[in-house]
């Protein structure tokens, strides 16, 4: 927006027209909202709006357009990256108001919910109807579905039953312009372009979803979780790879380290074994007869990769209380040091063992400590750097080593994000993973959608010149990227 006082007071006039009481313009109050889950960094907002029906939603972004003014979304303010970090001249749209389940679809398995729902709130509803909503991100007691959809988040039962892209079939969006569409069907397909696919981890850039149909999934008959100590991280991470390759595909296979453990341990009494240098935890879920056979070759590979103990749970509280510890591992974390900084990144899985051997190194030539506690079968790393931000130097330290490890999943094959996505925190690091070509491309696709760049601008997809800027100073295996555009 042009940035006369005329142009701001009937700008915020009109805002007031449309939102009443709902509009926060207070410094107190707009502090609430000045970060998200990466709380290194901050920003106050101009305004804050919460809405409360489509309607408004369209006239304020509509709004927002005409006038030049940012837009962010914001569902629970638990995302990792910063992509709800408010924009300084912008609005933050918060979706907290949209926290109904409008219908429940028993026939097609389908629940209407509206995008400030919780993750769990969905298969807390359905509950006692035998169903359950899969994506089971660790935040899910707070995060909202709409931030779920953003992000396309994923959690511990991904990798059997896909991340949130796999279990959404429809949503209705809210264009800049302050358009209602629908994207998807409640069918198996839908004609025309996948948009329903695009705009899944599309970090709040293409569009506003004001509501959201999961698709919703038969609680399992029978369940067991199998918990492994092991002397070596290393053998922790082969054991992943080896239950996959055995054909055995589990509902869950998470890892953490030592510290991690103990961290945890300390926190819920899980009953983990904190002697153990890496701790494996194994959902495998079915028919009886099924999981049974799948827990004896399980043993076997435990056997065969060196367990230390084995701890085999069928009983409803007994698997909650191996899975409370996991749950609970990053607040569990945030007991043992002052910050801490959770990275994500994906790599292969059979690079699991170099991997974590590598960040351990790193680690050291850091300084810093570094606890690992990840979706092991889906070769999603979070590896949490322990820092004090009170310290001089070690936010920065932690930052650097954290652009490190992702500069790794990149040279092993991986990828700089696997479900937390790349807001501001990972833009320099799209410049490594990303050709200019590729960038270009997404670039054309945001334009496509938000001709004046109103939604989320500045994250998730780095500007051209900023990745010359950061490939001069970061000379890859002799390469400069982006050699033809002008240094600032
Ligand atoms: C302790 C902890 C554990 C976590 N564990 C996991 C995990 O296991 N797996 C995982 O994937 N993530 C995890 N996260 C990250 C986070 O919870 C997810 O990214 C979650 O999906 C964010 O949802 P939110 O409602 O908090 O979104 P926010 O943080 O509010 O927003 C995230 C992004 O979505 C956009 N957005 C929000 N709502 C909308 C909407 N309605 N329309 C358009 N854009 C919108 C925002 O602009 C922003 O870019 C964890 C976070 C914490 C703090």
């Amino acid at each position: 927006m042009e940035n006369q006082p005329n142009n701001r007071q009937d700008f915020l006039s009109q805002l007031r027209n449309i939102c009443g009481e709902n509009l926060i313009t207070d410094k107190p109050r707009l502090k609430v909202y000045e970060t998200d889950g990466l709380t290194a960094k901050k920003q106050l907002p101009w305004l804050v709006a919460l809405p409360s029906t489509i309607e408004e939603v369209q006239e304020i972004v509509k709004l927002c357009d005409s006038c030049g003014v940012p837009v962010v979304a914001r569902g629970a303010g638990t995302g990792l990256s910063g992509g709800a970090v408010p924009h300084a001249e912008g609005l933050l749209l918060s979706l907290a108001k949209f926290n109904k389940i409008l219908s429940v679809d028993t026939e097609n398995l389908l629940a209407r919910v509206e995008p400030g729902v919780t993750n769990l709130s969905i298969s807390d509803r359905v509950k006692s109807l035998g169903l359950y909503y899969a994506p089971d991100p660790s935040s899910q007691i707070a995060c909202s579905i709409g931030g779920n959809v953003a992000e396309n988040s994923g959690g511990v039962h991904c990798l059997k039953y896909g991340l949130t892209v796999h279990n959404v079939r429809k949503l209705k969006v809210i264009s800049p312009q302050g358009e209602l569409y629908e994207v998807g069907s409640n069918a198996l397909d839908s004609a025309g372009y996948d948009l329903l696919a695009l705009l899944h981890g599309s970090e709040g850039m293409l569009g506003i979803v004001v509501e959201v149909t999961v698709k919703l999934l038969p609680i399992p008959p029978a369940t067991c979780v199998v918990m492994a100590g092991f002397g070596a991280v290393g053998d922790a991470a082969a054991t992943v790879g080896d239950i996959i390759a055995a054909g055995i595909l589990p509902a869950g296979l998470e890892m953490m380290d030592q510290l991690a453990t103990r961290a945890a341990e300390a926190f819920v009494h899980a009953g983990y074994p904190t002697d153990a240098d890496a701790l494996l935890l194994c959902e495998l879920d079915g028919i009886t007869a099924e999981i049974e056979s799948q827990v004896k070759i399980v043993e076997k590979i435990l056997t065969q990769n060196k367990a230390t103990s084995v701890v085999i749970a069928y009983e409803v509280d007994d698997r909650a209380r191996l899975w409370a510890g996991r749950k609970a591992a990053f607040p569990a974390v945030g007991r043992i040091a002052p910050d801490y900084y959770c990275m994500d990144g994906t790599i292969p899985r059979r690079q699991l063992p170099a991997v974590l051997s590598k960040i351990t190194s790193l680690a050291n030539e850091y300084s810093l400590a570094v606890a690992n506690v990840f979706h092991a079968g889906d070769g999603n790393l979070h590896p949490l750097i322990l820092y004090d931000a009170n310290k001089p130097d070690e936010l920065r330290r932690a930052e650097e080593f954290g652009a490190k490890i992702l500069e790794l999943c990149i040279e092993v094959g991986g990828t700089i994000t696997g479900e937390h996505g790349v807001g501001i925190e990972k833009l320099d690091q799209m410049c490594i993973q990303f050709s200019e070509d590729e960038l270009t491309l997404f670039h054309g696709v945001k334009a496509a959608f938000d001709v004046n760049l109103t939604f989320n601008p500045g994250k998730a997809v780095p500007t051209l010149h900023r990745c010359a800027e950061f490939g001069a100073m970061h000379v890859h295996r002799g390469e400069e990227k982006f050699p033809e555009l002008d240094r600032f």
